[in-house]
């Protein structure tokens, strides 16, 4: 069976996800959520009480660490050692530890494969930081979203009081500095646009524009 991969990277707060979303309805395929397994295995680490800075700890509990998705009206569950907890993954804690489990090669590879499997049986959007370079380098298109660190930071706090978080901006804002920084500069697969992937700067969009322009490359899968 011939199926299709679109890939869209880069920086957290970019609009990655909502897009991605958007663009699997369209297209009446999966989203792929590749950030939410880094965020079970951040999970993991901090139920067990593990420091994420502890390298050789996290890597120790990967062989006994099951990550799995399902998907429900084509939306994602993911599940940890048989449990779904989807409804845990966007807490401040789990995101700050996702950021520095993300750096271990162990721990990507394990992902990585789980990915991959997934691909070969779907077709999918899927959304993260090395999926154009290092997990899908032929996906059918790719796309690099990027937009300021002011705006990235505006919509993630606004993300994060529609939530219930109390944060506040310049927490906020300095917490997708640091993100950044590890997923950029992390030795094995960091962020980066792969040299085919279409840029595109959000700042200053809406959402339906971004929507818009991403459909538009790739009209001839829309059909
Ligand atoms: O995309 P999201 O914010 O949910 O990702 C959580 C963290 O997982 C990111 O800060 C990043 O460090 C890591 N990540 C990654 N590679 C991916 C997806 C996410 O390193 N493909």
């Amino acid at each position: 069976m011939k199926t299709i991969t679109i890939a869209i990277d880069g920086p957290a707060g970019a609009g990655k996800s909502t897009i991605a979303k958007i663009v699997a309805q369209k297209l009446n395929i999966h989203y792929l959520d590749t950030g939410a397994m880094y965020r079970a295995v951040a999970l993991k680490v901090l139920q067990q009480g593990l420091d994420p800075s502890d390298h050789e700890k996290v890597i120790s509990i990967l062989p006994s660490t099951h990550i799995g998705v399902t998907y429900q009206h084509r939306l994602q569950r993911v599940y940890l050692d048989g449990r779904d907890v989807t409804h845990l993954l966007r807490q401040p804690e789990v995101t700050k530890a996702a950021s520095e489990v993300a750096t271990i090669p162990e721990v990507r590879i394990k992902l990585v494969e789980l990915q991959r499997n997934i691909a070969r049986n779907y077709s999918v959007v899927v959304d993260g930081r090395d999926i154009g370079t290092f997990v899908f380098p032929n996906a059918d298109r790719k796309f690099y979203l990027t937009a300021t660190l002011e705006e990235r930071a505006r919509r993630r706090w606004l993300e994060m009081r529609e939530k219930g978080y109390d944060q506040t901006l310049e927490d906020v804002k300095r917490e997708l500095e640091a993100r950044d920084k590890n997923d950029m500069n992390r030795a094995f697969a960091p962020l980066r646009k792969a040299e085919d992937a279409i840029l595109i700067d959000t700042t200053g969009k809406t959402i339906e524009q971004v929507a818009d322009e991403v459909c538009g490359y790739l009209r001839e899968y829309l059909g």
